[in-house]
């Protein structure tokens, strides 16, 4: 029943000195009664700019503290973030501007060889809505937060806001096509955070170690989210990520839960002295956003000590959480499959084609129902309703399994599934077999055309450090007698990294375009 404002607001008065933020490389730390003086007065100095409820506002910066309270500001006044990939180039930036018609846009200066303002500077010109850019550590950055420390905090009260108000526009990953902006209500995402946090136990003891980006809902949702809605602590380990840094910032400011996609755990695991930190301050975590491997959980579990850890489920349109692991769940349960669905939460396994359900324990699409799907992508209806049905069942596009207690597995993505010789194939399933090979830190099978299959399975190998390098023969060897004959990758492919999404997802459809041409 709270906006993400009142939400806040109440943590900070309940917890007022008790840490709620830290940035690492920064070095800014602010208790909850000092990070909401920050967004009190970002709030009232956007309002003294002209943003008001419904305005929409850009934000495009690596993770740093002021993503965060501008996130929380905006949501004070009403006005509607838009989280801009860091990654993006002009083209992309133009896309999104445009698209969402931002008002101002809040970005950082440069990181490395991202220069942003020169970047902004380009597309201006033909980016009609923008009225304003600020940039952070600039004075127009100072000269926004000091109009706002002249303003009476009360004003913020008196804004007439609905949970219902859309207050958040995020692009999904781009990793199957292009971004769309899925636009999300306080309602939808704030609740979200909140039961993530519940199922996690958080309590206002936690820190939290947020290398994800906070432009995904993975950072600014389970991250953030979570995080003020049960007064735990938010630590920023660096502004993209790291993994040496993560272990140091768990480390250093003893954080008590960990995040990550898969890939980022895989690069935290394989820092060579991994076990000369001091990593016992970790309780929890959270793994997600693409296919969690068995084995990867059970390290995390043994050698980084996160004996809670849970599996999240989910999807940017479904604000982001649709099914969570519990800790109570059988070990087994925690490391092989993503959960059951979180509360007020609907779930279905339907046949993609007639749409009826299908029995438990056979697969089939995905699909989610309840407080969590989207308000619709941005200004495209035609789009929404393709995954949006009149039920208001949100398609996902994923497929999974449910088993009779209701737990289920994601065995692919429907694009991904591999069909050879009519039999299908889930990736997912040769995967999870590979990577039991003692020599591979990280596989990934695509379907690449074949004339008389139709498709035939590649895999795509990451070996680890100083490992042997493994040719066809001898992984075809490895898996004989173990996965049935069609599901033994015929081509397979040696490499340093795979095409990845900034959020750290495998982008296959990229794989597949590069493996035409490995392929010739
Ligand atoms: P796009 O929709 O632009 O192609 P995307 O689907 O990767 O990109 P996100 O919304 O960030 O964008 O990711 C959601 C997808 O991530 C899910 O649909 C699913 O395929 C995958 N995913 C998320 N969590 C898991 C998980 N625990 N296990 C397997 N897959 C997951
Ligand atoms: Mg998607």
């Amino acid at each position: 029943g709270d906006t993400i404002g009142a939400n806040f607001d109440r943590t900070a008065a309940a917890f007022p000195d008790r840490l709620a933020l830290v940035d690492i490389p920064a070095g800014l730390r602010y208790s909850y009664a000092e990070l909401k003086r920050e967004v009190d007065a970002l709030a009232l100095g956007l309002l003294a700019a002209g943003i008001g409820k419904g305005d929409r506002v850009g934000i495009w910066s690596p993770n740093r503290a002021e993503w965060t309270v501008t996130q929380y500001a905006t949501a004070k006044i009403g006005a509607i973030l838009v989280n801009i990939n860091p990654a993006y180039r002009t083209s992309e930036l133009e896309y999104v501007l445009n698209q969402s018609g931002c008002k101002l846009l809040v970005a950082a200066q440069r990181l490395k060889t991202s220069d942003y303002a020169a970047m902004i500077a380009e597309v201006r010109p033909r980016c009609a809505d923008l009225e304003q850019v600020v940039l952070l550590e600039t004075p127009e950055w100072q000269a926004l937060l000091d109009a706002g420390r002249q303003g009476d905090p009360t004003t913020l009260d008196a804004i007439a806001l609905s949970t219902d108000d859309p207050i958040n526009i995020q692009y999904t990953s781009g990793t199957t096509g292009f971004p769309k902006g899925a636009t999300l209500s306080h309602h939808n995402i704030l609740n979200n955070g909140f039961f993530v946090g519940e199922l996690c136990h958080y309590t206002e003891q936690d820190r939290v170690c947020i290398p994800v980006p906070f432009y995904h809902c993975f950072g600014m949702v389970m991250g953030n989210l979570a995080a003020t809605s049960h007064g735990a602590a938010m630590i920023i380990p660096a502004p993209v990520f790291d993994p040496v840094k993560t272990l140091e910032a768990v480390q250093n400011e003893r954080c008590t839960s960990l995040y990550g996609v898969p890939t980022m755990f895989i690069a935290e695991l394989a820092v060579p002295d991994i076990d000369r930190y001091d990593l016992s301050s970790l309780r929890t975590g959270i793994m997600a956003g693409s296919p969690c491997p068995v084995e990867v959980m059970k390290q995390v579990i043994d050698r980084m000590g996160m004996a809670e850890v849970s599996i999240c489920y989910g999807m940017t349109e479904t604000s982001p959480v649709s099914t969570q692991t519990r800790v109570d769940d059988s070990i087994q349960r925690r490391v092989a499959t993503v959960g059951r669905v979180g509360p007020h939460i609907e779930v279905k396994v339907v046949d993609p084609v007639t749409g009826l359900t299908v029995p438990r324990n056979e697969p089939g699409e995905l699909c989610t129902r309840g407080y969590s799907v989207m308000l619709g992508y941005w200004r495209q209806p035609d789009k929404t309703n393709e995954v949006i049905d009149a039920a208001r069942w949100m398609h996902t596009g994923d497929l999974a399994v449910m088993d009779d207690d209701g737990y289920l597995s994601i065995t692919g993505r429907i694009k991904d599934m591999v069909i050879r010789g009519g039999e299908n194939i889930y990736p997912r399933e040769v995967e999870e077999f590979l990577y039991t090979h003692p020599d591979i830190m990280d596989a990934q099978v695509i379907g690449v055309p074949d004339a008389k299959y139709g498709e035939e399975l590649m895999a795509w190998i990451r070996l680890r450090p100083g490992a042997t390098e493994i040719t066809a023969d001898a992984l075809r060897e490895f898996c004989a007698g173990k996965l049935a004959h069609y599901k033994i990758p015929r081509y397979v492919h040696i490499t340093e990294e795979f095409p990845m999404t900034v959020t750290g997802k495998v982008r296959k459809v990229e794989m597949r375009e590069k493996s035409a041409e490995i392929l010739g």
